[in-house]
């Protein structure tokens, strides 16, 4: 069975963890473009200079960025059996562009899992987030620290904030998430393919729920 899924849910609200999960329970690709938009930034680009312009304003860097990343990856081989999308789309524009991208590959989506948290609680969940630069495990240094500050349980290796995981720029990406994102869970409720999550819980009664709802056709 072939599974296409979109992660949505405000920044900060744990989608990124359950989707990385989600993508190795399944054995199939994370496709994450805030991830790929760093790494492009890191590699010193244009099209990364670009895009650190409006990431660190906590906006939406430009449609045809976004489009050509994605575009490019769901037409590799290794999408198959599936692919998870985290982080895209993330406006109405942007996910009209996938139904068309889709389409043109003679693909579609088979769910979308909506992950709910109070407002009140994704400032904090940012603003403490941390990650190892070698192994990519995640931490809240509030909720969920390492035994050591500044090093990783896992492999030992050196923790790292987000440059726009400071308050006043996660302020902003939830202002962004709300204008721009939040219509698209209408646009695909539209199509009956939303599952709403309580992200409110432990990570894997969380994972445990998403599991159940992509092995049935919504
Ligand atoms: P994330 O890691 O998903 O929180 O994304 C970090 C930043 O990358 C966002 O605040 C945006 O500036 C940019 N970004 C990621 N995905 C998209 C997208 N689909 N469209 C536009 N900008 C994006």
């Amino acid at each position: 069975m072939k599974t296409r899924v979109i992660f949505l849910g405000a920044p900060g609200s744990g989608k990124g963890t359950q989707a990385e999960k989600l993508a190795k329970e399944l054995g199939i690709p994370h496709i994450d473009t805030g991830s790929m938009l760093r790494e492009e930034r890191a590699s010193g680009s244009e099209e990364g200079k670009t895009a650190d312009k409006y990431m660190s304003q906590g906006q939406l860097v430009p449609i045809e960025l976004v489009v050509r990343i994605i575009k490019n990856r769901v037409s590799k081989p290794d999408t198959q059996a599936g692919f998870i999308l985290d982080g895209f789309p993330r406006s109405i524009e942007q996910a009209e562009a996938l139904d068309n991208i889709l389409a043109e590959i003679n693909e579609q989506i088979d769910h979308v899992l909506n992950i709910d948290l109070d407002e009140g609680v994704l400032i904090d969940r940012m603003a403490y987030r941390k990650s190892c630069k070698d192994c990519g495990v995640k931490y809240n240094m509030k909720f969920n620290p390492p035994q050591n500050e500044q090093n990783c349980d896992r492999c030992g290796g050196e923790l790292s904030r987000r440059a726009d995981d400071n308050v006043e720029t996660a302020t902003k990406r939830i202002k962004t998430y709300k204008a721009e994102t939040e219509p698209v869970i209408g646009y695909y409720r539209n199509k009956s393919l939303v599952r709403d999550i309580n992200g409110n819980r432990q990570i894997d009664e969380i994972f445990n729920e998403i599991v159940d709802a992509v092995k049935v056709k919504i």
